[in-house]
């Protein structure tokens, strides 16, 4: 017997850190909650009210390690020190179920998941300029001065690889841009309901 359930889109979010992708996804999903998303994994330690399970699965790196080597990640990589990566089961099943799918990863990860699967609409978010993103960061309250310099001094090499993107679009006013990224998924995932 075959299959008929028709397979899930598969979406990866990127872009710099603090450019607003967590943001945007979560607003966008408020609206359309029948998008999933999918938790990663992380070594980072928890911020304050972040939920194991909910917002990562916070692992230790000994763990984390033994999960590559079980092959369990779509993709991982290693960002401003620590360890984050995709569950690969999770996504496949969610896809095979029909279900459309976001990856909210950075950008090695994204094009590590462009090499693998050719199924993929790939978003790159950038921000309206380095000192707005900055401000961001800054605002955001989350990280240390230390942390948010390491974040920083990797965006011009994140902006070089924008061009392996499927879109690129700007988070300068919040809501224009949660529109276009809504308007990008919606036709992506309209269209390929009617091919
Ligand atoms: P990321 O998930 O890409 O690291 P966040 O979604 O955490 O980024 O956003 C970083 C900070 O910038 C947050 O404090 C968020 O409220 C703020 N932010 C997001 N989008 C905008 C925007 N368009 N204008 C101003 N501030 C924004
Ligand atoms: P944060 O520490 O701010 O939560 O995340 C740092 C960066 O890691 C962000 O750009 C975030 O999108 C990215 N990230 C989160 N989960 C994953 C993942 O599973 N894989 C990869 N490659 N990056 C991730």
């Amino acid at each position: 017997m075959t299959n008929s359930v028709k397979k899930g889109t598969l979406f990866v979010i990127s872009g710099p850190s603090g450019v607003g992708k967590g943001t945007l996804v979560s607003m966008l999903r408020e609206k359309h909650p029948e998008i999933k998303l999918s938790v990663s994994a992380t070594t980072r330690n928890p911020r304050p009210g972040e939920i194991n399970g909910t917002h990562y699965f916070f692992l230790t790196k000994e763990d984390f390690k033994n999960r590559i080597e079980l092959g369990e990640f779509l993709e991982w990589a290693e960002f401003s020190g620590n360890l984050y990566g995709t569950n690969k089961n999770f996504v496949e099943k969610m896809l095979k179920d029909g279900q459309n799918i976001i990856l909210e990863i950075e950008v090695q990860g994204a094009l590590q998941v462009k090499n693998k699967l050719k199924d993929v609409i790939l978003i790159f978010i950038e921000p309206p300029s380095f000192e707005e993103l900055k401000e961001r960061l800054i605002k955001r309250c989350t990280e240390t001065e230390e942390e948010i310099q390491k974040r920083l001094a990797i965006v011009k090499k994140e902006l070089e690889q924008k061009h392996e993107f499927n879109y690129v679009m700007i988070n300068d006013n919040l809501d224009t841009a949660l529109q276009n990224l809504k308007t990008i998924i919606l036709r992506e995932i309209d269209g390929i309901k009617n091919k």
